[in-house]
């Protein structure tokens, strides 16, 4: 293989991990190929939270500025009881996270996020992303790496040095892998995400008005159910994300489920709230799955990140962050000679960081959809929690930097 073929960087999936990927590799001096399936980034998917960690990494590749005009910065995140609608908890973000932190906390539509970091991407010359290409099939040799991408029903096989599969939870490069090698398989996790966004003017905006701050991140609690809102689009909106169990429905971010489901998740909460999610409908539902954790790396040159590698629930609200972190590390620790070596080591160093996020994001589940003696001993430990504590636990998550990564 040529040298220029063996520092060619391929990336499947032009999502948040592989349009950061394709920043970060260019950033370092790699050529990069970005292949993305639809023929154009749509709107899809719902608002995202973006902490310290992610925004960090968003500035550094120059993208924050660009997101900034469509993002906010909540004043806080509160949790309150859906039934009696008590503040449980609260954390401060606004100001305070970003001296905290060294960076803003953000809320912001996934749609924001991926435009922001595309335009960045259009302006890199080194940067060649083709839509309407899908990554159909992988070959590995010692050497080398080549996917076969299948253009308006043509299809070409493109070599290169390492091959980053940014292909979302329903990833084909991973599917792929795991019919011969250790790679795993996606599950459904049993839990719906719903999805609505609300005009601040309309009757459901008013309704949440009533019952939350509309410049904070507010989860409320219930047996079995939450929801987390805040605001998006300059404050002219809010995005309402509520999770229930339920059946396992069609793949994808606009999938319908039965509305009974959600009616009778909200059951017992205050009536405003149950107002609320009656006025806020039609929802979509998403379907929640989950990657578990096995292999991420082939030494041959191959590097799943995002949900491709680890897909986690929302309940720690990380999973785009992750996706970040994984594309912004990865780029730092390849060799820039040969960049299919390094990944081991990237793969030992990310993979307790992603498992305590894991964690964390199920202790959330645990302790948010608790019910009966479990939810007053939760409200009791958080009453004697003030709100720099709950900050201060949060400091290994949000103030992660990658400074334990020396560049190669
Ligand atoms: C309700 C909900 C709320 C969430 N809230 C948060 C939050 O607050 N904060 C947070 O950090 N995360 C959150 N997440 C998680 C976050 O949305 C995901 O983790 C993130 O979008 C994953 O990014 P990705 O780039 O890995 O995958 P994706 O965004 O799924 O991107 C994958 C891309 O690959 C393309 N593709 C797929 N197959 C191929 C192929 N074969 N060839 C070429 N292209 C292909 C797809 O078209 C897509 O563009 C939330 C998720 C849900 C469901």
């Amino acid at each position: 293989m040529t040298e220029a073929r063996s520092r060619q960087i391929v990336i499947a999936g032009a999502g948040i991990a592989g349009l950061t990927a394709a920043l970060a590799f260019a950033e370092r001096g790699f050529p990069v190929t970005l292949f993305e399936q639809a023929r154009q980034l749509e709107a899809a998917g719902a608002g995202l939270q973006l902490s310290p960690n992610a925004t960090r990494i968003l500035r550094r590749l120059g993208v924050l500025d660009r997101l900034l005009p469509n993002a906010i910065r909540p004043q806080a995140v509160v949790l309150k009881d859906a039934r009696s609608l008590r503040e449980l908890a609260r954390v401060p973000l606004g100001e305070a996270a970003e001296k905290r932190w060294g960076a803003p906390y953000l809320v912001a539509h996934r749609a924001d996020l991926q435009a922001a970091l595309m335009a960045a991407v259009v302006e890199r010359p080194d940067i060649a992303l083709v839509t309407g290409a899908r990554v159909a099939g992988i070959a590995v040799d010692p050497q080398s790496v080549t996917a076969t991408v299948e253009i308006d029903g043509k299809a070409t096989n493109v070599a290169g040095g390492l091959l980053v599969a940014a292909d979302g939870v329903w990833s084909s490069v991973r599917t792929q892998l795991a019919r011969t090698t250790g790679f795993a398989a996606s599950r459904f996790s049993g839990e719906l995400a719903w999805r609505a966004t609300i005009a601040a003017e309309s009757a459901a905006g008013q309704a949440f008005a009533q019952i939350a701050a509309t410049d904070s991140v507010t989860t409320f609690l219930h047996p079995g159910f939450h929801m987390v809102a805040y605001p998006v689009s300059k404050g002219s909106a809010f995005n309402l994300a509520a999770f229930t169990k339920g059946e396992r429905i069609a793949e994808g971010w606009s999938g319908h489920a039965d509305p009974a489901i959600l009616s009778g998740a909200i059951r017992g909460t205050a009536a405003v709230l149950s107002r609320l999610v009656a006025l806020a409908g039609p929802w979509t539902a998403f379907p929640i799955h989950t990657v578990e954790q096995r292999r991420w790396t082939m030494a041959e040159g191959i590097a799943l990140i995002g949900d491709a590698a680890h897909a986690m629930t929302p309940f720690a609200a990380q999973g785009a962050a992750m996706g970040i972190e994984d594309a912004a590390m990865l780029a730092n620790l390849v060799f820039p000679d040969d960049p299919k070596q390094g990944l081991t080591t990237w793969e030992n160093l990310r993979r307790p960081r992603v498992e305590r996020v894991l964690k964390r994001g199920a202790l959330n589940r645990l302790a948010w959809h608790a019910w009966g003696p479990a939810a007053i001993a939760r409200n009791l430990v958080l009453a004697t929690r003030p709100p720099e504590k709950l900050a201060a636990d949060l400091d290994w998550l949000y103030g992660w930097e990658e400074r334990e990564v020396v560049r190669r």
